[in-house]
């Protein structure tokens, strides 16, 4: 077990990331203090009683990031006083920030800082639409919650996170993936412009036809070329839609797996169908289950592509009728809050039939092995692995829309974005965790390459069979450690990093926030 409070979690940060405390100290009062003179609210520890201070600093998705303690925590309520905090922290040389959209990002140091200035965007929030209703500006500091909410009963809606609590700021910056992007394409895929105030503290509008390469960008790159204050996104018609989570005994695994690499498979027959199939097993109480989450935009779900889900018994079955909003909002009961949580990603083929459904079954007994041996010896630790389709027809949607930074490419055919969670209590159990969801994912690649070599996954026309199908790794769903930017295809990171130079010659982004760095 760990036992250093100040963990590996900031160790590896730390090598990432430099943290200059010392050096810092000083020029980090000064520029909270100069940001307070430029009329931006700006809170301090000495402000603990005051609920804005403590939404900033310490409410995270994940509790290992309100272990970091802010200089101060400021409060912009327009682009140009990020604007203002930009040039004021350039002005104090090695003061550390951070951007706060949602706080839902468990990785420590990406939107959370120690000694430095944590911006929070929780005064650009709103959700305005377009009186054509075509698009809506929305604050980068509102969670999907409230942009549903404000778009329900207008007819339409945007591709968004499905659960509510998740941030509008992080998700789209990473793509984002939806229960409408079948039909829609990734939630990136779905802006047409980002007002963003860059490292020189300018305001841009990036988009189709006005800083293009920025406009690409930001499409799935990250935060490492400006601070995002609006998004413009496409709205598309919404009614009544069906879905909700069914549980399921472990003792269904297989029917569940055989299921979704079906599903996947045959994905382009329905794109308004989304599934995320979760299995979970909580060391404490020994309960195995699991979760599906299903959607689809109609009030009813057709006969065709839930068939074989259907035919499988639940435990419970919270699927109905409902509006997008309710949906979105009630997906938050899911959302545990006080604990610490680490994600972690990796791609895998969507092997056709039998092959996808033996890989499938394979990974997920593995998991389950790891965790009844190793996890098990770790009381009050939760593990779930996720399996979330990428069907060939979201990267359509994405070159369709202009491309973004991912470059998917359609022809290289059906994948699955694996998702790996570890929750636990305290901080004794970080080296742990860390080691464990390494562990988890150490061997699936080299065994599919190797056991199932030379078979295409479903939908596959062209491309590298050893590469692309493993790639890209989801950034919205990876772990510090782990190198999404440098994932992406077809010179995708060539290309993003020298856009990021371009816009930030002299690195401010890349030394003074955390992030998915460029190497
Ligand atoms: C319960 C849960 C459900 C999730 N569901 C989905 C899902 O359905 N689809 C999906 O794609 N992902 C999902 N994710 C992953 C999620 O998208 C990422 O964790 C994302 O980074 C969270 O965004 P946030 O704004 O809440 O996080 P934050 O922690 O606030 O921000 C994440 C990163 O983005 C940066 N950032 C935020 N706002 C800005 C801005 N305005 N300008 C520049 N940088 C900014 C931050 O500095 C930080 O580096 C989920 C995660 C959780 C925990």
């Amino acid at each position: 077990m760990g036992v250093n409070v100040r963990h590996s979690l900031l160790s590896a940060l730390a090598l990432s990331f430099p943290l200059t405390r010392a050096a810092s100290s000083v020029n980090a009062t000064a520029a909270c203090q100069s940001i307070s003179a430029t009329g931006t609210e700006v809170l301090t520890l000495a402000d603990a009683l005051n609920p804005q201070w403590t939404d900033a600093q310490s409410h995270y998705w994940s509790a290992a990031n309100a272990d970091l303690q802010p200089a101060c925590a400021v409060y912009p309520t327009s682009a140009l006083a990020v604007s203002q905090i930009v040039s004021i922290l350039q002005n104090n040389t090695g003061v550390p920030f951070a951007v706060k959209s949602g706080g839902h990002n468990p990785n420590v140091g990406y939107s959370s800082v120690e000694g430095g200035v944590l911006i929070s965007m929780s005064n650009l929030s709103s959700t305005v639409l377009s009186e054509d209703t075509t698009t809506a500006d929305i604050g980068p500091g509102a969670r999907w919650v409230q942009v549903a909410e404000a778009l329900d009963g207008t007819g339409v809606t945007v591709v968004s996170g499905r659960l509510g609590d998740v941030g509008v700021g992080g998700l789209t910056l990473g793509g984002g993936l939806s229960f409408l992007s079948a039909e829609y394409g990734l939630v990136c895929d779905n802006v047409i412009n980002y007002e963003v105030v860059l490292a020189n503290a300018s305001i841009v509008n990036a988009n189709a036809s006005s800083n293009s390469d920025l406009y690409w960008a930001l499409k799935g790159g990250g935060n490492q070329f400006g601070i995002v204050t609006k998004f413009t996104m496409k709205t598309h018609p919404i009614g009544q839609i069906w879905g909700g989570i069914r549980s399921y005994a472990a003792t269904e695994a297989e029917a569940l797996l055989n299921a979704t690499e079906n599903f996947n498979e045959n994905y382009d027959k329905d794109p308004k169908a989304a599934v995320i199939v979760t299995g979970e097993i909580a060391i404490d109480s020994l309960l195995e289950i699991f979760v599906v989450f299903f959607f689809y935009d109609g009030p009813t779900a057709p006969a065709g592509i839930f068939d074989e889900f259907n035919a499988i018994p639940f435990l419970t079955d919270g699927t109905e009728t409902r509006s997008y909003y309710d949906l979105i909002n009630s997906d938050d009961g899911t959302n545990l809050y006080g604990l610490r949580y680490l994600i972690r990603a990796t791609t895998l083929p969507n092997l056709p039939n039998a092959t996808g459904k033996a890989l499938y079954n394979y990974h997920y007994n593995e998991w389950r092995n790891y965790v009844m041996t190793e996890g098990i010896l770790h009381p009050g630790f939760i593990f779930s692995l996720a399996f979330q389709p990428m069907p060939y027809i979201i990267p359509a949607e994405s070159v369709a829309a202009g491309g973004n930074a991912l470059g998917m490419n359609p022809a290289e055919g059906d994948r699955m974005w694996m998702e790996y969670d570890i929750s636990w209590l305290t901080a004794l159990g970080d080296d742990d965790a860390h080691a464990m969801s390494m562990n988890i994912t150490a061997t699936i690649d080299e065994y599919a390459k190797t056991v199932y070599a030379g078979i295409k996954n479903t939908h596959f026309e062209a491309g590298n069979l050893e590469e692309e199908e493993y790639n890209p790794i989801f950034m919205n769903d990876a772990m510090y450690d782990q190198m999404p930017l440098q994932s992406y295809e077809n010179d995708g990171y060539i290309k993003l990093k020298a856009i990021q130079q371009s816009v930030d010659p002299t690195g401010f982004f890349p030394s003074r926030t955390g992030g998915f760095k460029f190497t």
